[in-house]
């Protein structure tokens, strides 16, 4: 059985080795929710955070945020 990384969709045959992998990820991330600070490695992430977990759906206001 695989782990597939969520981010890239690199696959590991151990959990351990997704979960160091994923680590690494999260010291790449650039784009941070300006509501809450949660980080994302992609912008899209964030627009898609933004809906969902706050319900905004505009994105003019995050241009200053790149
Ligand atoms: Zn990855
Ligand atoms: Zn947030």
């Amino acid at each position: 059985m695989l782990f597939e990384c969520p981010v890239c969709g690199r696959e590991f045959n151990r959990r351990n080795n997704l979960n160091i992998h994923i680590k690494r990820h999260e010291k790449n991330r650039k784009f941070s929710c300006p509501v809450c600070s949660h980080g994302f490695v992609m912008r899209a992430h964030v627009l898609k955070h933004l809906r969902l977990v706050h319900h905004i759906k505009r994105s003019g206001s995050l241009e200053r945020y790149k």
